[in-house]
């Protein structure tokens, strides 16, 4: 887990917004060729690989919306918001090289506030080896506001899109599934227990794994670079960021192809299986509606199944069809219940 530190609070006026700027980002250190000018100028400047595509994505998180600081510290605040968008660029089968950070924030965050989320920016970039390069800083009138934009490349002939999966093509996703949502379940009902009690000492042991993977995700750089090294070639690719059934679903609209999808197939963590008994909780409707596991799906040919047969990291959970067999769960007692779209959705009401 990521630490939060001091407690003094300075006020973002004694600063400045300049001050304020070059303070957060000083420590920050350009690491990638491409970048010539990071932070400092009106622009930054990079510098391209004419054989390379530019992939760009950008995410807004919202308080209130997208987290709640009563359980999220700000530390892992910037550090998700980097993984967050890492995330799409890896599922674009690129490497990511650059991001920009902008926010809004009231008066009643301290520098300290600040600096704490710049931490986690910062230990984000170092350990994915991406130079921020920009950004803007502005006040709100409520809650914080931050928008990461990331920026990576990839060669035109390994570049990964949702259209691509074709009929017959292997379903596979990489890590486990539905450790996040669970995660948030945890963490929901320790800060009422705390609500109740504020001396509750919560005993949270057997669920470390769970509260990473909600606090602390990680972005799947590792699987890119692996799949590269396989010399496998995603016909198609995703990342899990609103749970599997809306991600089949995205692959599945953009390629024309149905899918079947293996319950019995789909990896869980032991700590999964063990919170969903507790909390009464389907652990396949989790893995299929909970969100923010951060995997990649993507589909392969079938040609290349002996390449990824047997990785640890690498499960085959079901294969494409033809558009007219639509989008099935295969259960474990072999019916085959029709897949709807139940992931996350920010304007669905709650
Ligand atoms: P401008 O007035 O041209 O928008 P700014 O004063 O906002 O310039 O920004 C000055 C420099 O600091 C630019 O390089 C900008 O990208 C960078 N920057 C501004 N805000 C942030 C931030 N919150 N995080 C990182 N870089 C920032
Ligand atoms: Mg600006």
């Amino acid at each position: 887990m990521l630490e939060d530190k001091n407690h003094t609070r300075t006020s973002i006026s004694e600063l400045g917004e300049f001050g304020l700027i070059d303070h957060l980002t000083k420590q920050f250190r350009v690491e990638q060729k491409s970048t010539v000018m990071g932070v400092g100028d009106d622009a930054a400047v990079l510098s391209g690989n004419s054989k390379k595509l530019k992939v760009v994505t950008t995410d807004l998180l919202v308080e209130g919306v997208h987290f709640d600081l009563g359980y999220m510290p700000l530390k892992h605040l910037g550090y998700k918001a980097v993984i967050v968008n890492l995330s799409d660029v890896y599922a674009m089968n690129a490497e990511a090289t650059q991001i920009t950070t902008s926010i809004a924030v009231s008066n009643r965050f301290p520098v300290e506030a600040l600096e704490a989320l710049y931490e986690g920016i910062h230990l984000a970039c170092q350990l994915y080896k991406v130079d921020l390069v920009g950004g803007d800083t502005t006040s709100s009138t409520s809650g914080l506001i931050i928008s990461v934009t990331a920026i990576g490349e990839v060669s035109e002939d390994r570049v990964a899109y949702r259209n691509g999966a074709k009929n017959n093509d292997l379903l596979v996703v990489t890590g486990d599934l539905a450790g996040a949502y669970m995660g948030l379940q945890i963490l929901e009902r320790e800060k009422q227990v705390f609500q109740v009690n504020p001396n509750a000492q919560p005993d949270l042991e057997a669920y470390t794994y769970l509260i990473e993977r909600q606090l602390k995700p990680e972005a799947r750089k590792d699987m890119v670079t692996l799949l590269r090294e396989l010399e496998v070639k995603p016909t198609s690719m995703i990342d899990i960021s609103d749970g599997l059934s809306s991600e089949i679903m995205h692959l599945c609209k953009a390629s024309k192809v149905g899918c079947n999808l293996y319950e019995d197939k789909i990896p869980l963590d032991p700590q999964v299986i063990n919170a969903c008994e507790e909390f009464n909780l389907d652990s396949t409707t989790i893995a299929l509606s909970g969100g923010e596991d951060y995997e990649l799906l993507f589909t392969i040919s079938g040609d290349d199944y002996s390449k990824i047969k047997g990785n640890p990291n690498l499960t085959v959970i079901g294969h494409m069809t033809a558009p007219s067999e639509g989008i099935h769960l295969i259960t474990r007692g072999n019916t085959k219940i029709p897949i709807k779209a139940r992931g996350w959705n920010s304007f669905s009401e709650k």
